[in-house]
């Protein structure tokens, strides 16, 4: 499989949501980001990589998109961090475009290994079409050709997700968890 990983944000122009620790999304979105490139190479994957380091050409959503699509990659997972004014909004959500598509399927294997990774953490769901995974119409999940999701992997305006996100050893473990949805996918729909 050929994947397009989009770390959220450039972290020049736009470093996304800031925690109250000072933790940049920009950061962590890149530092998970490499964590998943280096474990699906390991699983035999292609990557291809929107960012490796802060980048302010993507301040355009459409060069992430372009750069999926004219890779013609198989998958595209887009890694953010979630904010909240109220600082106890707490959990983990997966999106994708609304409708049925080749994303949800996806998108639900990644809530699963998140959910099983990570047990003592809330996963954010909407149930109300038939699967966890909750639907919006991100520029990234709408114009990119291949099965697109976008994982918001914490509050990073909640005090201890913001630490548990900065933690090199929890973006490892968002990284595998991520990965074995990925060769679940593979398995299943290659
Ligand atoms: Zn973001």
């Amino acid at each position: 499989m050929r994947v397009c990983i989009d770390a959220g944000h450039d972290g020049v122009i736009d470093c996304g949501a800031v925690g109250q620790r000072g933790c940049l999304e920009s950061d962590i979105s890149l530092y998970t980001a490499l964590a998943l490139k280096e474990n699906l190479q390991a699983r035999g994957h292609e990557v291809v990589m929107t960012r490796e380091c802060n980048d302010e050409r993507l301040y355009s959503l459409m060069r992430r998109v372009n750069i999926a699509n004219e890779a013609a990659a198989d998958l595209f997972i887009s890694l953010h961090c979630n904010a909240a004014e109220n600082t106890a909004a707490k959990g983990m959500e997966v999106f994708t475009s609304p409708g049925e598509t080749g994303a949800d399927p996806f998108a639900t294997m990644i809530y699963e290994e998140l959910a099983a990774m990570f047990p003592d953490q809330l996963q954010r769901t909407d149930y109300s079409d038939g699967d966890p995974d909750k639907e919006a119409r991100f520029t990234v999940l709408m114009e990119t050709n291949m099965p697109a999701v976008l994982v918001e992997m914490g509050f990073i305006t909640n005090w201890q997700e913001e630490a548990e996100l900065c933690d090199p050893k929890r973006q490892a473990e968002i990284a595998v968890a991520i990965g074995r949805a990925v060769d679940r996918y593979a398995a299943e729909y290659c």
